[in-house]
């Protein structure tokens, strides 16, 4: 029995047989291949994944330090290297004369490249021949990561990353993870807490070791995964196992009914989403809304925003889904951990500070406007509130009603139909909380994002593990913003929600209920637990 020890996410146990995403997992038995044109798209949609993974490395290498410069040469290097002519030449080849499955021809392709730069005679070129070895192999994970493909048995999937598109097909399949690179809070991080997905991340050690075909446990209580578990340590996980299945089986009851208290206080009890298909999970466990549509999940991992037809189709799907129950989309929060080339941010030394959220609406209006077009004419098709991320200044929410206000004339004199819609703002920066007595005249409602609010107010980087114990989510700094908020927003009779990670803290459940918080919006595996934790209070 071998015991990986990392960090882990969401406190349960997964045991399944291991499916390792990795280049030797690569099986062209069960790989579907698609049409030529198909197999280019999968290599040009993983190229774009790993130069923003890329970017996103380059951006948060400190430019100060002198070991960051290197990193910093080594990785602007591999962007190079990813988006080389030749080497996107030699992969098309493979692709389009050769008929190779997408896998196949960028080993091929890329095997040709890194041969012909190791018989160049100058040394120093010819060491490049590695660059271009490293990143064929990160392509291929990409890929691999990226490839849409259904899985047909539960299983736990071990990965360098995982694209979150891919967890979300695979919702129900994927019992648990193992992924060596990501944040608490990335986005795939935020999907397995959601759906309650055992996950470890950060693990330290070689995937191909983990070529097993035994059982895999993750108890991410502990923190630790072990791979061909004894008899007696498999027996012990498979009765924890089935103690949080029986706990799910009876949290059932609270499908459908309210969140009250012993005291009759409500809380409305809304779901977290990414993508319009959650919507049919989120009304299946009877969530009373949806309080979050993070929508930047269809902005991210490719090489052009979606188009207005795109995003109209995906609001519509779930709006009229979960109908006449309210669904609060968020417009794009892309920037600082959430990069897409296309969307044409230079290099910035503080991305968490920098442009991101509704600042990038600014900076780039169109992406701000195609999102209102097709957010109001989907808002015919059921209940929708709009809410933006990452206000820290009234005028911003003025510059967002002209705004508004153009996009509907627009769509007047194209005669398109559109309903009132809910405009709110997410208070995640201590300066909106503090200035949310005059905020709260100009909005219909708040959604405090914590996992923002936290990182703002305590100075504290909600991606980096080294700064993990100044982040203390309780701290009565953060607290009191929260409380400020919550007041301010009643005395202007405007409602008030909680997105962020703290909604479904349970330790501050009493807190909430004693300021009165209208809503909680919460991953949808915490819905049920929420719903019960309140009926007991
Ligand atoms: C938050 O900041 O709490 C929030 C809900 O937004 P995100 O986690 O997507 O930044
Ligand atoms: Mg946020």
């Amino acid at each position: 029995m071998q015991v990986i020890k990392s960090r882990a996410l969401c406190g349960r146990i997964a045991i399944e047989k291991p499916l390792i995403l990795s280049k030797k997992s690569f099986d062209v038995s069960t790989y579907s291949k698609g049409s030529a044109d198909e197999e280019w798209q999968k290599v040009c949609n993983a190229r774009q994944a790993l130069v923003d993974m890329l970017n996103l490395e380059l951006a948060s290498a400190n430019p100060d330090k002198a070991s960051s410069k290197d990193a910093r040469e080594v990785i602007s290097a591999y962007v190079q290297v990813a988006l080389d002519v030749a080497l996107e030449e030699a992969i098309k080849e493979e692709i389009y004369e050769k008929n190779l499955p997408a896998p196949m021809a960028i080993e091929n392709g890329g095997h040709k490249i890194s041969e012909s730069i190791r018989m160049i005679p100058d040394s120093y070129i010819r060491t490049r021949y590695k660059d271009v070895e490293n990143i064929i192999d990160q392509l291929e994970e990409c890929l691999l990561g990226n490839t849409m493909f259904k899985i047909n048995e539960d299983c736990i999937v071990i990965a360098n990353d995982l694209n979150p598109a891919m967890l979300i097909k695979n919702l129900g399949k994927i019992k648990g993870l193992i992924l060596k690179v990501g944040a608490d809070n990335s986005h795939t991080a935020i999907l397995a807490n959601s759906y309650d997905i055992p996950t470890l991340i950060g693990f330290d050690e070689d995937i191909s070791a983990f070529l097993v075909d035994e059982d895999v446990i993750i108890d991410a209580i502990k923190g630790e995964a072990y791979i061909s578990p004894d008899v007696t340590t498999l027996t012990n996980y498979r009765a924890m196992l089935n103690a949080f299945i029986e706990e799910d089986e009876a949290l059932k009851e609270y499908i459908g009914k309210s969140a009250i208290t012993k005291g009759g206080t409500r809380i409305k009890i809304y779901a977290n989403i990414g993508s319009s298909m959650e919507a049919y999970e989120t009304k299946r466990v009877g969530a009373d809304g949806i309080g979050l549509f993070r929508s930047e999940f269809l902005f991210l991992g490719r090489e052009e925003a979606p188009g207005e037809e795109e995003q109209f189709n995906a609001y519509k799907e779930a709006l009229e889904v979960m109908y006449p129950k309210e669904v609060v989309i968020r417009t794009c929060d892309v920037g600082a951990d959430k990069m897409s080339s296309y969307i044409n941010v230079a290099r910035e030394a503080n991305p968490a500070l920098g442009l991101r959220a509704v600042r990038i609406g600014f900076h780039n209006e169109k992406i701000l406007r195609t999102q209102l077009r097709a957010l109001f004419r989907a808002s015919n098709y059921g209940n929708l509130s709009i809410n933006f991320p990452m206000i820290a200044n009234e005028w911003e929410i003025d510059r967002i009603y002209e705004i508004i206000k153009e996009v509907k004339d627009e769509l007047d004199r194209e005669a398109i139909p559109y309903k009132y819609v809910r405009i709110g703002i997410m208070i995640e920066t201590p300066a909106a909380a503090l200035i949310s007595q005059r905020l709260a005249k100009k909005v219909d409602f708040f959604s405090i994002g914590t996992n923002d609010l936290i990182q703002y107010t305590l100075a504290c980087d909600r991606q980096n593990d080294e700064v993990r114990k100044h982040l203390d989510v309780h701290h009565e700094a953060v607290l009191s913003l929260i409380k400020m908020t919550i007041d301010n927003a009643h005395k202007n009779g405007i409602t008030v929600g909680v997105c962020g990670g703290l909604a479904q803290d349970l330790d501050l459940l009493d807190f909430f209920i004693e300021n009165k918080v209208d809503e909680l919006s919460v991953g949808q595996a915490q819905i049920l637990r929420l719903k019960h934790s309140i009926c007991l209070k």
